[in-house]
């Protein structure tokens, strides 16, 4: 299919199954599916002729979720799971024997760092943090053992990046697989694998729902990759996605674009606002010019998104007045919704990161998540300023 990426949000991955003409994808609700014959199911479980079996295994409705997102990042084929956690966990350990070694970029998601001290204390799959836009750091870490590049870019929620084609190319002379959590960007704005990277993982729950409705989680690679996923973690382990989220999230793919483009130009709006403003320390956004790695943010980013954090000038109080004063923006963790929701990750998200640790992913008492919605901006932007007046005045 050679269309522009919006046309291929909305048709991508929609048109293999007779569904009577139906142009919403059917929602298969079926735990199993029957065999004409018996020497049919034979044959399919023999895989030598294709077909459904049990929804455990594929499902029609997930199929079309899962084609869609693989059109998306430019993969060979998708795998869906219940959550962005169990295709990260199904990642981890389809990569990894007991005894490996993950190296990961700095400030990743708050369960993938639970996930990989559980790996390290159960299987003794060890883990380093690297901030990988050091050679010589990166270089370093690299052991026999290590398996996989684990990375999130931009990070949360600092907003860092990491130029992953260069990454890639280092990980590859040494022969280690990169795997991207790609959740921040969307396959809209950032497509890791054209850039030499070899598995993309999402939370389906962010901007691919973008309607904070359902909880799923998608992978993305090479057919053999994505084959071998499907028959170990997929199928043996079982978290896997039901039809009615597959169905949602279909939809939800389909305005992908429209809401990524409006959620990155809410968000740049909303920069320049809060740069200005006397009570904010410092703002971070990929693509903003003030921002230490918008030089290389355009080689691999379309746009900048929708997640911006800001620091604001005084404590864990002040910021936490801010919040409370919001009338329009909701306190809730997650992202990517057309709701703009505002989160204070030393607190929430990045809570059981030890306090060293998070200080030197970047992470204070005073910084705040800001996931921009689909609002106006200007209705955004008024709401924090009176917000930011507000406290102001009670100091
Ligand atoms: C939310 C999130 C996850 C986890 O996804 P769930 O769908 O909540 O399991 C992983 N990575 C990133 C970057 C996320 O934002």
């Amino acid at each position: 299919m050679n269309y522009r990426p919006d046309t291929k949000f909305i048709h991508g991955g929609t048109r293999e199954e007779p569904y009577h003409g139906s142009l919403s994808t059917p929602i298969f609700q079926t735990s199993t599916f029957t065999f004409p014959d018996a020497e049919e199911g034979a044959l399919r479980f023999s895989g030598e002729k294709d077909g459904y079996i049990y929804s455990r295994l594929s499902n029609p409705t997930v199929k079309v979720f899962e084609e869609k997102v693989a059109v998306a990042e430019g993969a060979d084929m998708g795998l869906a799971f219940a959550s962005g956690m169990a295709a990260i966990s199904a990642v981890f350990t389809s990569l990894t024997s007991a005894g490996d070694h993950i190296i990961c970029s700095n400030g990743i998601y708050g369960c993938t760092f639970g996930l990989l001290k559980l790996l390290k204390e159960k299987y003794q799959i060890s883990h380093d943090f690297c901030d990988m836009r050091n050679e010589q750091q990166l270089r370093s870490m690299i052991q026999p053992n290590t398996k996989c590049l684990f990375i999130e870019s931009p990070a949360n929620p600092t907003m860092k990046l990491i130029d992953l084609a260069w990454t890639a190319d280092i990980a590859h002379e040494c022969g280690i697989k990169v795997v991207v959590d790609n959740t921040f960007s969307s396959p809209y704005l950032q497509q890791p694998l054209r850039l030499g990277c070899d598995i993309v993982v999402h939370s389906a729950t962010k901007y691919l729902s973008g309607h904070g409705d359902v909880i799923g989680g998608v992978v993305a690679g090479s057919r053999s990759y994505i084959q071998e996923l499907a028959q170990t973690a997929q199928k043996d382990y079982g978290g896997i996605m039901a039809p009615m989220d597959a169905w949602l999230l279909i939809r939800g793919m389909k305005t992908l674009p429209i809401r990524m483009d409006r959620h990155s130009s809410n968000a740049v709006n909303i920069v320049e606002k809060l740069k200005q403003h006397p009570r904010v320390e410092k703002v971070n956004y990929p693509t903003d010019k003030d921002h230490p790695d918008s030089s290389f943010a355009h080689k691999q980013m379309s746009q900048g998104g929708g997640v911006l954090s800001f620091q604001l000038k005084g404590d864990k109080g002040d910021a936490q007045q801010l919040m409370n004063q919001l009338k329009l923006v909701r306190i809730a963790v997650s992202l990517g919704d057309a709701e703009t929701l505002i989160q204070h990750p030393a607190t929430m998200t990045h809570s059981l990161i030890p306090a060293k640790d998070r200080e030197a992913m970047g992470i204070n008492d005073s910084l705040l998540r800001l996931s921009v919605g689909l609002e106006a901006w200007q209705d955004i932007w008024f709401d924090l300023l009176q917000a930011l007046e507000g406290c102001a005045h009670k100091r």
